[in-house]
């Protein structure tokens, strides 16, 4: 249960003054969240200065100013189309405050004759008299000091006013308690931080613009104190799966050995060092839940394969998921020509196929005579059997979403394996996959050749065109990808259609097309016939970006290249320059180029390190961008930049492990308001897991 302490933060907005029925949708959408703690870290955005506090006389034109004013006089308009007036005067002048459409009755109470009143806003000259029109506020002389101030500004969803969330807002930092401190007392020191009831009200006191970076002393606070919720939540959701009983899986070697007596290559140093870390951990009794992560081409496919293999040895069962079903039957032919020879059982299971076949092979698999099965996510559904499985393999798994991810560690109680060509920044691996272990290929095989990489502008399209018929007629292969103009698959897919219908009419039936509208079906029958090579030319939407592999293909063009993520673009290139001829990557894109795209374009020139460019990415896009945060299952951050504040993740992380240590159970004053931190977060989940595990 929530700590009662926290219930007010917990409150609803509509419980904040000024926060109806009218407003209150519009500030959550703003916000992010229903409750009073949503709009707390909403952080200011910007600011306005206030200060400055002249006689009338020498308030400047066009300025902002704080005036304190005696109210003379009131001119209701004589037509419609007239403003209301207020005439209002200090010892030095007077000044005209000005109110379209204004409610007379409104103007009257808060602006009453007679009496001292301060106004702030923007000042303007209007036929040689000083006027403003609209103040942003109007208060009494008591109020003077809080107006006459540097004011935070927040982001708004259209129609709310600033006013409305800045008033709200006080109102909310009022109602936060005072939370005993949970972080350590040396960090603390040696930060120079303030207590967390302090630091957000610095955080939403900010003086000048500099008081708006990230790396203020509140700033940081706050986001350490989400990071260290973040990091304490995966780790009890770890030590949790950890508990649970796993097996210790050793093989002889005998497979392992035969199949990699077979490769016409010899292993890199780093897959040996993956493998034997993944093998390590295989043979440790409990279960593993280990990250493999390596740029595409980095060869994770023989290190899962021999690490399935050392599972198979065992006797039990092993299984390769992966999202798509040409993703799987390319798995298949790699795994089923080097495992085969060995005398391995590789069976096959998609949604697709005969009911018979299928019935046939699901049988096989209870009966525990395939040793290794590669499909699809099917593999998990309801009905699926596995005689004796040791050791689960998913690839690509952030097309699978948190949901299968769960329903997988869930279900079985085999090892799993996750791989993932996203090379995500070490950093995001952390807030991502905080509770995995991880394995990184940071080496490619040799031999290979880089990617030639240009960009050019949209008037140069024919040259492109040109380009692809030269490959073509040299019996090599091209993509050709569309735009990403929209969110909308129909929008990018209309774009796509287009391009394909042009580039049928020069180059006739040699050109295909694959969007995301198309029956999967037909998309994968598309792809199957540039795999063999009936198309040389495939036009697609990004459908293509993950793991396909064609060797053929050599050459890479992507359309408004400005549009797409560096790891994105990054992943695109990486379809390409697998095979022996020497391949291009054209980057076409619509001048001028903004700061960003430019940026962008230059980092991906220079290199192909997948690693340095998730770096990059993360550097000059903020961290939300770079995954979709649905597909990927990324912790969003309310307050931390992961861009800004990856120091302190890795303190973080330190942080949790260290204090799990000493107190497992948070029962130590310290865990006690550790407890509080993980709900004011919202890593209540994670709370359960303390008492039950
Ligand atoms: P990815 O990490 O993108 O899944 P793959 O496993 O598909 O990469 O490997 C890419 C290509 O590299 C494959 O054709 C594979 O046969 C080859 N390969 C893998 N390991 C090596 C190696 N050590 N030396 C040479 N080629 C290798
Ligand atoms: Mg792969």
């Amino acid at each position: 249960m929530r700590p009662e302490i926290l219930f007010p933060l917990f409150a609803p907005l509509t419980s904040l003054p000024g926060i109806g029925k009218r407003f209150s949708a519009l500030l959550e959408t703003a916000v992010g969240g229903p409750h009073v703690v949503d709009l707390l870290w909403h952080l200011p955005a910007g600011i306005v200065d206030r200060r400055l506090a002249p006689k009338i006389a020498e308030a400047p034109d066009d300025t902002l100013v704080t005036l304190t004013v005696r109210v003379d006089s009131h001119v209701a308009p004589k037509t419609k189309r007239q403003p209301y007036k207020v005439w209002a005067s200090d010892e030095t002048g007077r000044i005209g405050l000005v109110f379209f459409h204004a409610r007379a009755e409104y103007l009257e109470r808060t602006l009453p004759v007679g009496q001292i009143r301060v106004v702030s806003g923007k000042t303007e000259r209007f036929g040689g008299e000083l006027q403003m029109t609209h103040p942003d506020h109007i208060g009494t002389l008591e109020e003077l000091e809080r107006l006459r101030s540097v004011e935070p500004t927040y982001r708004l969803t259209g129609g709310l006013p600033q006013s409305t969330v800045q008033k709200a807002l006080r109102a909310a930092l009022e109602r936060t308690p005072v939370l005993p401190e949970w972080h350590n007392g040396p960090l603390v020191a040696a930060q120079g931080w303030a207590p967390w009831r302090e630091s957000l009200h610095a955080v939403h006191a900010p003086q000048s613009e500099a008081d708006l970076s990230p790396t203020t002393a509140p700033r940081r606070r706050i986001a350490y104190d989400e990071l260290l919720a973040n990091q304490l939540a995966l780790l009890l959701v770890r030590r949790r799966l950890r508990a649970r009983t796993g097996r210790a899986v050793k093989g002889d070697g005998r497979l392992r050995g035969a199949v990699v007596a077979n490769l016409p290559y010899g292993l890199t140093a780093a897959q040996k060092r993956a493998l034997a870390e993944i093998l390590a951990d295989m043979e440790r009794p409990h279960r593993m839940l280990r990250l493999l992560q390596g740029d595409v081409g980095s060869g994770k496919t023989i290190v899962a394969l021999l690490a399935m293999l050392a599972a198979v040895e065992s006797g039990a069962q092993a299984v390769l998921m992966v999202p798509t079903e040409i993703l799987a039957q390319q798995h298949l032919r790699t795994i089923t020509a080097l495992a085969e020879p060995a005398g391995v059982r590789v069976g096959f299971l998609t949604g697709g196929g005969k009911a018979k076949v299928r019935e046939e092979t699901l049988q096989r698999i209870a009966a525990g005579d395939l040793d290794v099965v590669i499909g699809t996510h099917a593999l998990f559904q309801d009905g699926v059997e596995f005689k004796n499985l040791a050791f689960a393999v998913v690839d690509e798994q952030h097309r699978f979403g948190v949901h299968q991810r769960l329903a997988l560690t869930d279900q079985s109680a085999a090892d799993v394996l996750v791989m993932s060509a996203t090379p995500i920044p070490r950093t995001l691996t952390l807030t991502v996959y905080g509770d995995m272990d991880v394995s990184r290929l940071e080496e490619k095989p040799p031999g290979r050749r880089p990617v030639t990489t240009r960009a050019l502008p949209n008037s140069r399209l024919d040259e492109v065109v040109a380009a692809v018929g030269r490959k073509v007629a040299a019996g090599e292969r091209a993509y050709w990808v569309c735009p990403l103009v929209s969110e909308s698959e129909v929008v990018d897919a209309a774009a796509a259609e287009e391009r394909f219908a042009q580039l049928r009419e020069q180059f006739g039936d040699s050109v295909g097309l694959a969007h995301g509208r198309q029956k999967a079906s037909d998309r994968e029958r598309v792809m199957r016939q540039f795999a063999s090579g009936e198309i040389s030319i495939l036009v697609a939407t990004t459908v293509i970006e993950v793991g396909v592999d064609v060797r053929e293909a050599s050459l890479m063009v992507i359309e408004h290249a400005e549009r797409f993520g560096l790891a994105q673009l990054h992943q695109l290139r990486g379809r390409v320059g697998r095979g022996e001829v020497e391949s291009s990557c054209l980057l076409l894109y619509a001048a001028p180029l903004g700061e960003g795209a430019r940026a962008r374009l230059t980092i991906l020139r220079e290199t192909d390190d997948g690693f340095r460019i998730a770096e990059e990415d993360l550097r000059l896009r903020g961290a939300g961008e770079i995954l979709g945060v649905r597909q990927s299952g990324m912790p969003e951050f309310r307050v931390a930049d992961l861009a800004a504040h990856q120091d302190l993740l890795l303190v973080a992380r330190d942080d949790a492990t260290a204090f799990l240590m000493q107190d497992p159970e948070l029962k130590s004053a310290r865990g006690a308001a550790l407890r509080s931190l993980l709900y004011l977060f919202e890593r209540d989940a994670a709370t359960a897991l303390i008492r039950s595990g």
